[in-house]
């Protein structure tokens, strides 16, 4: 007799959506009653809406990045380390690449991994447009990775300034920083590493300030912050140039060089880093993803109930998904939040389609859009029938609901109790630990 075969379901990409959804169907189901198994292509998981913050060093990574071992043990389901590579849809497979490591050794070969459902969470990444010179010139910020050695190359940058003013008092040497894209990224980047230059007075570069920083933010439409009202943008945009931005609107970027950017109006902006976060696309699957339905941008078609338009065993969720608003004007924004909500309508239609119920449509709730300006501020606007449709909001107010999302994360990844304790461990973190993480 042949025993009964657990119910597979496999998740590609543990981030926002992915891991929310590992746990809680490991949480729900548990080994015993199906076999939940996650796949992903690190070890670990960093909230990407932080990414800014480890890039300045104003946080330190390794304090909010989830292990996927521990997690999965704690949580019921399997994590597999790996790197998706294609499906093959006729055969209920996803087709797992080699993996090595820093000396070229295997660490994981080539398999494949069934599923009985499955479900695409792998991401988005940074759409360069093709612009010439960028892959070579500029650093993006779509992994703990690129955020690192970010963090590192700044610190160098700061490093050689202060000795060149300790060799010579009167010198101008500056840190030339060019970021590309004024939407919440660049512009979060842009204030955080004022933060950070504070605060490197502290940690022994003491004739390095804030005045030493050349940052340029490079803006192709007319105003920065296009998701948020203009009184808000414009807002963000005072504060800024205050801190000592140079915020440049109706400046497209069209090549860049390793001394710097050329612009659309023959300007050259020079710069010693320069980092590209303007745009997003769906993250590329090397060997394809077997016919189904994507869209101009890459990213699979999904009907309401997070099916693929092509195949109904395989969801997609987060930014990989193209899921249409129900007014079928534009599509789900990319944005964490529609992430944390995608996870929960696909864990319940996960759940109704192993119990043989109707499945249930995606319904997204736009909260709002909120940016913060490091500690110097944060705006944005809240929308709901709470605050009676949209409401525009700063200062605290706003600094709050903006951190609230993170923690709606951290409950989601972590359960109630774990989730509120680490909530309560990152506060007294940041009383006791450094400012900055330096290293
Ligand atoms: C710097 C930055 C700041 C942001 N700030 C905000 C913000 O303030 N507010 C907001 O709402 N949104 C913000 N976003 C967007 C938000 O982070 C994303 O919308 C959200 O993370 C999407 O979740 P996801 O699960 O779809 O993808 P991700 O969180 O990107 O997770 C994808 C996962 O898939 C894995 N993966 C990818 N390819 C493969 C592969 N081939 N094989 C195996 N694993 C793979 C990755 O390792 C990753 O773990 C920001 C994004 C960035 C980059």
């Amino acid at each position: 007799m042949v025993a009964d075969r657990k119910t597979q379901i496999v998740i590609v990409g543990g981030g926002a959506a992915g891991l929310e959804l590992a746990r809680k169907l490991g949480a729900h189901y548990g080994r015993k009653r199906h076999d939940i198994i996650l796949i992903d292509r690190n070890r670990t998981h960093i909230w990407k809406p932080l990414l800014h913050e480890v890039a300045t060093g104003s946080l330190d990574a390794s304090m909010d990045e989830v292990g996927y071992r521990s997690h999965c043990h704690r949580w019921g389901y399997r994590y597999l380390y790996g790197q998706f590579d294609r499906i093959d849809r006729a055969a209920q497979q996803v087709h797992i690449a080699p993996m090595f490591d820093d000396k070229g050794r295997e660490v994981v070969s080539a398999h494949v991994v069934r599923y009985d459902y499955l479900v695409l969470a792998y991401g988005s990444v940074t759409n360069d447009f093709g612009t010439p010179g960028v892959v070579d010139n500029c650093l993006f910020l779509d992994s703990r990775g690129q955020a690192d050695s970010f963090r590192d190359q700044l610190l160098n940058h700061c490093l050689r300034v202060s000795r060149a003013m300790v060799a010579r008092p009167t010198s101008d040497a500056r840190v030339r920083i060019a970021i590309v894209g004024g939407g919440a990224t660049g512009v979060e980047l842009a204030a955080e590493l004022y933060n950070a230059a504070d605060a490197l007075g502290y940690y022994g570069l003491e004739v390095f300030d804030r005045a030493r920083l050349d940052v340029t933010l490079l803006e192709a439409g007319p105003r920065i912050l296009p998701a948020l009202p203009d009184r808000l943008a414009e807002a963000a945009h005072g504060e800024l140039e205050a801190l000592g931005v140079k915020v440049l609107t109706g400046m497209a970027v069209t090549e860049s060089t390793e001394e710097g950017m050329k612009t659309g109006d023959g300007a050259f902006v020079p710069a010693d880093l320069q980092i590209w976060a303007a745009g997003v696309k769906a993250a590329p699957v090397r060997g394809g993803l077997d016919g189904l339905a994507l869209s101009r941008g890459g990213q699979v078609i999904v009907r309401p109930t997070l099916q693929s338009e092509t195949d109904d065993r395989i969801f997609a969720m987060g930014d990989c998904a193209y899921s249409m608003l129900p007014r079928r004007d534009r599509p789900v924004p990319p944005r964490a939040q529609a992430a944390h909500q995608m996870a929960s309508t696909a864990f319940t239609n996960i759940k109704r389609l192993l119990a043989e119920r109707p499945l249930v449509d995606f319904n997204y709730r736009d909260h709002g859009s909120l940016v913060s300006l490091s500690r110097f501020s944060t705006v944005g606007s809240l929308m709901g029938k709470l605050v009676g449709g949209r409401m525009a909001v700063e200062g605290r107010l706003a600094r709050f609901v903006y951190l609230s999302l993170y923690r709606m994360h951290l409950l989601a990844v972590h359960g109630w109790w774990r989730g509120s304790a680490l909530i309560a461990v990152s506060h007294i973190n940041r009383l006791v630990r450094p400012r900055l993480k330096l290293h």
